[in-house]
């Protein structure tokens, strides 16, 4: 490699551990997303630079992939951004095994012992991690069905199938020039990536996305020792590392294992806790009614979820927010870690209505809050808020760390329906004495109440 491409690849690392780092606090974000932009962009001069006679193959490459990159950037709603992930994961991982499949067929090379192993393990992550993230896509966008799919034996098939992939890359190793084997090893490769997925539910897609971003940054990582290119090596490792503890974060906060995750097949209809919501009644309220009591309140706890996302509330909530701190009332909001569909799915909605970030509160320390809270008001969250998290051992999501808003003096829920959130259950906090149901829209049922909120003042 040149002494230049070597600098510019040396530059390019730094700054995509600057920009992990960066991107762990709201405030430095926007830094680290700018950081890591501009570490990709002189990777691929490095690359021009290094490999400057195959420069028009490269720029070709680079043409297409941002022709078609940013308009799906564009295109692709917030709500949306596990698929979309999935989608990049899917990619990545598919060029890495082409290009170790290039390498393994390549007729100018004598391929050792030493050269197979990188090669092999990059194409059995690379493959197994673009259909295994094919089928997360379909999953969570519903082409596929999002239920888990389980048959007797499952784990042992599964398992068989990846020990044969296994054994057929270990003879690939040792006898290199065997190619015959390869189309096997890839085959089953590939169907290990679908047999892997099929017994996940839904609810679980975005940890498992979260982990095969994990694989197709070893499987990059890989291919940077198979090619001899250093930047590959840090840039895969540092993919690898992070999802992978991405993927720890997200088990964390739902209190379950990678075990339970893989092979538990969560998301599976709850017949029984569905039928016992349907008999219980709840107290609903009009926005003139939500209105009065949150002018009333001296405190109160907004808690923001999913729904929030869907409705695209956030802008309305930075009216209703004002218009409660001008009357005095102090206005937090509690942001639970897997709220959403992505880690930090929340902070990234609230900043872009520009709520100040003092005003963000993480699970643990306002949990201590909520029974001295005048209102929680949460809109669009629901399983972050399942008090059943704490009290039924029964329950899926039981262990998992929840926001305590049934805590709060008065609970107000606003959501469109009784429909249950993504693990699929019923709720007990929508039947307490203390809980209002504010059945609407969350951007239009908020947009009412700020509406009503200056009336009352003149009143
Ligand atoms: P949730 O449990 O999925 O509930 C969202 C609620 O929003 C639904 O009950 C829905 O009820 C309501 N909603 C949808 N559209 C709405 C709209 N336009 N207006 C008003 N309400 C609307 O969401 P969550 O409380 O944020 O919990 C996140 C879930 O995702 C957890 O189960 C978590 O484990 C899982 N998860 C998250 C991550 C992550 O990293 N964030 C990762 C893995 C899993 P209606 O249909 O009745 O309106």
């Amino acid at each position: 490699m040149g002494a230049y491409a070597h600098y510019i690849y040396i530059l390019s690392a730094a700054l995509f551990v600057l920009s992990l780092k960066w991107m762990n606090s709201p405030s430095s974000a926007r830094r680290g997303v700018f950081a890591g932009e501009l570490g990709m962009a002189l990777a691929i001069v490095g690359t021009l630079v290094n490999y400057h006679n195959n420069w028009e193959w490269i720029l070709a490459a680079f043409l297409i992939g941002s022709a078609v990159g940013v308009p799906i950037a564009y295109i692709m709603p917030m709500t949306a951004v596990p698929q979309r992930t999935a989608m990049s994961h899917a990619c990545g991982a598919l060029a890495a095994a082409l290009v170790g499949t290039a390498e393994i067929y390549h007729p100018e090379h004598e391929l050792t012992a030493g050269m197979m192993v990188p090669l092999i393990l990059e194409t059995l992550l690379g493959f197994l991690t673009f259909t295994g993230s094919l089928m997360a896509m379909g999953k969570l966008q519903e082409i596929l069905p999002s239920r888990p799919i389980t048959y007797k034996g499952q784990n042992l098939i599964n398992g068989t199938l990846f020990a044969i992939a296994v054994g057929i890359g270990i003879r690939l190793i040792l006898v290199p020039s065997d190619t015959y084997l390869y189309p096997i090893f890839a085959a089953l490769a590939l169907l290990f990536g679908v047999l892997l997925i099929i017994p996940i539910g839904g609810a679980d897609m975005p940890t498992v996305i979260a982990l095969l971003n994990s694989y197709a940054g070893l499987s990059a990582c890989a291919m940077g020792f198979a090619l001899d290119n250093p930047l590959l090596i840090i840039a895969g490792a540092l993919d690898g590392s992070s999802g992978l503890i991405l993927s720890i974060i997200m088990c964390k906060a739902m209190n379950r294992s990678f075990t339970n995750v893989l092979f538990g097949a969560f998301g599976q209809i709850q017949a029984s806790a569905k039928d016992a919501g349907e008999q219980k009644s709840v107290r609903s309220a009009s926005p003139e009614e939500a209105a009065s009591i949150l002018e009333a309140a001296s405190s109160v706890i907004i808690v923001p979820g999913y729904g929030l996302a869907v409705a695209q509330a956030q802008h309305k909530i930075r009216e209703l927010f004002d218009s409660l701190t001008r009357r005095g009332v102090d206005v937090k909001f509690a942001i639970h870690p897997v709220a959403g569909r992505m880690p930090g799915h929340m902070n990234v909605l609230l900043a872009e209505a520009d709520i100040p970030y003092d005003k963000l509160v993480e699970m643990d320390e306002i949990n201590g809050e909520f029974p001295q809270c005048d209102v929680a008001l949460v809109i669009g969250a629901n399983d972050v808020t399942n008090p059943a998290a704490r009290t039924d051992q029964s329950s899926p999501i039981y262990g998992m760390p929840i926001l305590d808003v049934d805590k709060a003096h008065t609970v107000m829920v606003i959501k469109r329906s009784m429909s249950p959130g993504f693990a699929g259950i019923d709720n007990p906090l929508y039947y307490l004495d203390k809980t209002l149901m504010l059945f609407g829209d969350a951007k239009a049922f908020v947009s009412e109440i700020v509406k009503e909120l200056p009336a009352k003042v003149g009143a």
